[in-house]
């Protein structure tokens, strides 16, 4: 009904594509809509972006010829504060992707109770055919073109998928170069030099690891000696092995877009990060026995992290899986119908918007250090990371108790409740 097409408006850009992100970002909205009481009157706030940007990057490459690429910044929601969200590069990237992961950013950002609204940006582009000039060039260009809505009180951007605090540092200098100042708060996940905090970078893996280890407690599931497997082995998926590990538990088997491996007595995370930095992917890791792709699902393990992209975590797979728990290092790995087999299937999924929540509420951190131009140590940063997930982790957890729900949709009513609050106080303008 909502989303109804018309002779005229054949297609609006919020249709959602069938099994696409935004499409699963939807069905996600319905299933939170009948707990919201009153507040469901604004629900259609949940289904709009508030503003979606489209811009062309042209850019000089080496060889002297101009390639265009097409950029996106999409603000979901600004109710509860400035947009926050990473930006990706990837062939894939398109603006209905942005759309879901922007989306995803404000619900993220309410569940854990950070002052910020939703927002994300990309470039569908496959940077690793970008020399490093032309990979400066290609940011900083984007960086001009999306200046007309970021701003360390509008919206700040921060790493995500194949960007990284380099990339943050062009960010950083072309709006600081445009402004005429330094506004080292227009983004978050800088070097530590240029205002980036201590613990930043690990702390997307580090959040994985605390809301897992509250999960397994809740479920009886001790880390010693549990058997986990992760896709993806990028800034996510390796540290959250490494802390896992670190914790008594076993790298079983590893997948990610070069090859996968699986060990039954366990994977040597630190000599596969060794690797990975040398030839950019787990294949020909020698340390473990190669299998192929779609074998990693059916793994004997009972910890699965998906930390790679959307819609991984298939019916099929939901089905092969012998993991107990699930925890969505990646944003929006499960497909809505994959997640109604897992709890069927008796499988505790900790969903993408709590999971992976540590590296927003990091950026958060830098960003308050910044304005306040006075650094914490990283000892402080851990602590405070630990006690904010803890924290939101119980009261989605005793949400879902109290509701008989999956703790996604408990996630889900514990901020848009929040949101939704924010957007009936603020009013309608004008
Ligand atoms: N890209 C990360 C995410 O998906 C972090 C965003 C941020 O730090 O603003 O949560």
């Amino acid at each position: 009904m909502l989303h109804q097409a018309s002779p005229k408006n054949p297609l609006s850009y919020i249709d959602p594509q069938p099994d696409s992100p935004w499409q699963t970002y939807l069905a996600q909205v319905d299933r939170v809509l009948p707990y919201l009481g009153d507040l469901a009157r604004w629900g259609e706030t949940l289904r709009r972006p508030k503003r979606a940007l489209i811009v062309d990057v042209p850019i000089e490459m080496d060889d002297g010829t101009v390639q265009h690429f097409e950029g996106y910044r999409v603000q979901h929601n600004l109710s509860r504060g400035p947009g926050k969200g990473g930006v990706r590069y990837h062939p894939q990237v398109t603006l209905e992707e942005v759309m879901a992961l922007s989306a995803w950013m404000t619900v993220k950002n309410a569940a854990v109770g950070l002052p910020f609204g939703g927002a994300k940006g990309g470039i569908r582009v496959e940077p690793s055919r970008l020399s490093r000039k032309e990979l400066e060039r290609l940011t900083r260009r984007y960086t001009s073109e999306i200046g007309i809505i970021i701003g360390p009180q509008q919206d700040i951007p921060a790493p995500d998928v194949n960007t990284n605090a380099q990339i943050m540092a062009w960010m950083m200098d072309t709006y600081s170069m445009n402004i005429g100042g330094t506004a080292t708060g227009v983004v978050t996940g800088k070097p530590v030099q240029l205002g980036g905090s201590l613990g930043r970078v690990k702390a997307t893996g580090r959040g994985v690891f605390v809301t897992g280890r509250e999960a397994a407690r809740r479920i009886n599931l001790p880390l010693e000696g549990a058997r986990v497997a992760v896709q993806g082995f990028g800034n996510v998926g390796s540290t959250a092995a490494e802390l896992f590990a670190q914790a008594g538990a076993k790298l079983v088997a590893v997948q990610d877009h070069t090859g996968a491996l699986q060990s039954e007595q366990g994977l040597d995370v630190a000599a596969l990060q060794a690797h990975v930095l040398q030839h950019g992917g787990v294949a020909g890791f020698k340390g473990g026995q190669a299998i192929a792709a779609d074998d990693f699902w059916s793994v004997a393990c009972d910890i699965l992290i998906p930390a790679a992209l959307e819609g991984q975590v298939t019916e099929a797979r939901a089905r092969q899986t012998t993991a107990r728990l699930v925890l969505e290092g990646a944003n929006g790995p499960t497909l809505p119908g994959a997640d109604d087999i897992l709890a069927e299937r008796g499988v505790l999924v900790v969903p993408d918007v709590i999971c992976n929540a540590g590296g927003v509420t990091v950026s958060y951190f830098e960003w308050v250090q910044d304005f306040s131009s006075f650094f914490w140590s990283e000892d402080e940063i851990n602590a405070r990371l630990d006690k904010i997930l803890g924290g939101a982790f119980l009261h989605i957890w005793d949400t879902a108790d109290r509701l008989k729900v999956s703790l996604r949709t408990a996630a889900f009513v514990v901020a848009c409740e929040r949101v939704l609050e924010a957007r009936a106080e603020r009013g309608l303008y004008p």
